[in-house]
């Protein structure tokens, strides 16, 4: 995703661009991969946290990015893949690593519609499989 497209994509969110804004959201497009505060922290030295956490609090009001608890219950951050208002249909299955402490998305895992009993509404789901990812198994 080049500038212009990141900046038209928070506009689609309802999100007036600046330049952290972009800066975080470029972040999370090169990783590629779920990241938490202090992973965003670590790539963005220049940043201070409290401003890292703002960005974050709003991308998450507007639906630019959604959050989840990874295996150790640290809030995790990624990228929403839908235009404009989301519906959460994108919702995925994650896989914590316990030794280099990444999440990673398993998205071709299909995930069947979690019927609830009448009167519960749910706002957000988390599926998380603990383990070791393929590159520290092979240690
Ligand atoms: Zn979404
Ligand atoms: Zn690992
Ligand atoms: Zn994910």
């Amino acid at each position: 995703m080049g500038e212009n497209n990141i900046t038209e994509r928070m506009e689609e969110k309802g999100v007036k661009p600046t330049s952290n804004r972009i800066l975080i959201m470029k972040t999370l497009i090169k990783e590629a991969r779920p990241m938490s505060l202090s992973d965003i922290e670590e790539t963005l030295p220049t940043m201070d946290k409290s401003s890292i956490f703002r960005v974050l609090s709003l991308f998450l009001k507007n639906d630019i990015v959604h959050s989840f608890e990874d295996g150790r219950g640290i809030i995790n951050y990624e990228l929403c893949t839908q235009k404009g208002i989301c519906n959460n249909s994108e919702a995925h299955i994650h896989f914590y690593c316990k030794l280099c402490h990444k999440s990673f998305c398993m998205k071709d895992i299909p995930m069947h519609d979690i019927e609830l009993p009448q009167g519960f509404i749910p706002h957000s789901a988390s599926f998380v499989i603990k383990g070791l990812c393929p590159e520290c198994a092979g240690r």
